[in-house]
């Protein structure tokens, strides 16, 4: 897949559907207690995109998990669909709703200190404790 390619996802229901541009084939996972809590486990979502084409927004629930970021959610079916950061009016999408994210590679993982034990994700990336995400881009968990 080229990285300038569209991207089709949709949740598990089919009422939601999203296109989108991403800007690099790679996946990221977040471990904080929050997306833990979220989705069970990791948080495995897809870099920032400004201009999703979405179809189904009527149906989608938006929880406020703190001032800057807003969780998206299929109200029929419960699938997790994004992670919005309201000062930058950009939305990371979860990995799992894109069939054509198959072959991204995994970049990054953030909140490392705040993983559970009981699993571990193979292969050598960066990996950055809540400290650190906070001093990289100036934010919290959320
Ligand atoms: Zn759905
Ligand atoms: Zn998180």
């Amino acid at each position: 897949m080229t990285t300038d390619s569209k991207l089709e996802g949709q949740c598990l229901c089919g009422t939601v559907t999203v296109r989108i541009v991403p800007p690099d084939p790679h996946v990221d996972a977040c471990h904080c207690r929050m997306c833990q809590r979220w989705g069970g486990s990791a948080l495995l979502s897809l870099r920032m995109v400004t201009d999703p084409d979405i179809t189904g927004t009527e149906h989608i629930g938006r929880y406020a998990s703190s001032d800057w970021a807003e969780r998206g959610f299929c109200r029929q079916c419960g699938t997790h669909l994004f992670f919005f950061y309201k000062p930058k009016a950009s939305y990371s999408f979860t990995a799992g709703l894109f069939g054509g994210a198959a072959d991204f590679t995994m970049t990054e993982e953030i909140f490392i200190d705040e993983k559970p034990g009981y699993y571990d994700f193979a292969g050598e990336r960066e990996r950055l404790t809540g400290p650190e995400v906070m001093a990289k881009f100036g934010v919290g968990n959320s």
